[in-house]
């Protein structure tokens, strides 16, 4: 049987976010999510099938040793069947954490998208909670959460994604103090955004 999955988009580019930001990286990312967030700004509602052979041949064009399974929600399409055949690489994933992580991930970044019980039913640890933040947002207690090696506030931009985008200063302020009051979290900006690149 042929493993197949449905692919939006192959690229190469920088991490923009979280402990890795700044890393090259193969970025895969894959089609459908099971949730439907007011500020997504991917387009995951498209793409075509492609074969695990026909991804790595896109991804043999790059350099780079990490690949970054992103989405939409890739965990929807992604078995430990799969990603066997890109054990040569290191393999991170972006998940909402609505689901597990197949056998395989080296390393997981969640930007959580349900309840911190079900977050804990998920998973052991991650390496890394990422929240999205508009200011005034509730922001959990980093004690409630499952154990992360780290814990980001991502402050939201204004503008638009592929055009231009700008600090939103509301945003960053807010994430700032709560930082000032738990330094455990820290700041991610959204790097690729703000240098405009992919
Ligand atoms: S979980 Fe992520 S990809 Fe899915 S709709 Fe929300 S922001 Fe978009």
């Amino acid at each position: 049987m042929k493993l197949k999955l449905k692919v939006v988009e192959i690229f190469n580019s920088i991490q923009g976010e979280g402990a890795n930001v700044g890393k090259s990286a193969t970025f895969v990312r894959l089609s459908n999510c099971n949730k439907n967030c007011a500020y997504c700004d991917t387009d995951w509602d498209v793409g075509a099938e492609m074969t695990v052979a026909e991804i790595l041949s896109e991804v043999r064009k790059y350099p780079d040793s990490m690949i970054v399974w992103t989405g939409g929600e890739p965990t929807l399409q992604l078995t430990s069947e799969i990603l066997a055949e890109f054990k040569s690489y290191f393999q991170a994933i972006e998940t909402n954490g609505t689901n597990p992580v197949p056998e395989g991930i080296d390393y997981i970044s969640c930007s959580p998208k349900v309840g911190w019980e079900v977050l804990k039913q998920n998973f052991g640890s991650v390496d890394e909670f990422r929240f999205p933040v508009v200011a005034g947002d509730e922001i959990p207690s980093i004690d409630e959460l499952p154990h992360a090696s780290n814990y980001f506030l991502s402050p939201i931009f204004d503008g638009e994604v592929k055009k231009r985008v700008e600090i939103n200063r509301a945003n960053l302020d807010y994430c700032l103090s709560v930082i000032q009051r738990d330094p455990r979290w820290r700041l991610s900006v959204q790097l690729h955004k703000l240098i405009n690149v992919q």
